[in-house]
């Protein structure tokens, strides 16, 4: 069984915050899980968040996980011209390759019209976790020109449920399963005024809960891929 933990690094639950506790105190925690759990993970950063905490990126990076980019500044690329979004993603994987090689991308709110496909081409990039397989995408692992789409399973929120009610969704959903949350979910939101979905289970809950989806993974010997290690390993799907 393959599975990948991912998350989007960027402004704690944005449009509705421009705080930054998610770097400050959330990240740091999830590092600490992660190198306790002995687990690499996929961190997609905002070019923006990563010149802010250029220590967290080096960190990351350093850990032995991977670095992403999730844009330069968490814009959203089906409202940006086709011109606008490409130069948003060209400059964002110059900011983040100052830190280690950046081959993976996660477009921001997963919205991404087939276009930009081409452009993370023309920009080296081998894999893109933009699309989800919970917002209806039911093509899995496939590949667009020389991209490999590696989408997401579900939505943040899911890893964040009570662990009796998730196991049951984990169980159900297709391989390879892709997991993915953000920074600030480790931080407790419970006071914030945004959605109820973003609040709930929020803070040290959320790294305990995520330890458990780890172990029960470990406890049946799942591999966990970088997004990187999906593209060697689909490698022949391409000449077919
Ligand atoms: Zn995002």
């Amino acid at each position: 069984m393959i599975v990948s933990i991912t998350f989007d690094v960027e402004q704690d639950c944005p449009p509705y915050l421009t705080t930054t506790k998610g770097m400050e105190e959330g990240l740091p925690k999830l590092l600490d899980l992660l190198e306790e759990k002995r687990v690499k993970a996929t961190f997609f950063f905002t070019a923006e968040v990563a010149k802010r905490f250029p220590d967290l990126a080096k960190r990351v990076v350093d850990g032995g996980h991977e670095l992403g980019s999730h844009n330069y500044n968490h814009e959203r690329l089906d409202k940006l011209s086709r011109d606008e979004g490409a130069k948003a993603i060209e400059k964002s994987l110059k900011v983040l390759r100052e830190f280690g090689d950046v081959v993976s991308f996660r477009a921001p709110n997963l919205q991404f019209p087939d276009y930009y496909y081409g452009v993370l081409e023309k920009n080296g990039v081998l894999v893109d976790s933009s699309r989800a397989t919970y917002k209806g995408y039911g093509d899995g692992v496939k590949f667009f020109g020389s991209v490999l789409e590696v989408p997401a399973s579900t939505t943040s929120s899911v890893i964040r449920l009570p662990w009796r009610l998730q196991r049951i969704i984990h169980s159900r959903l297709r391989e390879p399963r892709v997991y993915f949350a953000h920074p600030w979910e480790f931080v407790s939101m419970r006071k914030e005024k945004i959605r109820w979905d973003c609040r709930f289970n929020t803070g040290d809950k959320a790294i305990e809960l995520l330890g458990m989806l780890i172990d029960h993974y470990k406890s049946q010997n799942a591999k966990f891929l970088t997004m990187r290690e999906y593209y060697p390993l689909y490698g022949n799907l391409k000449r077919d």
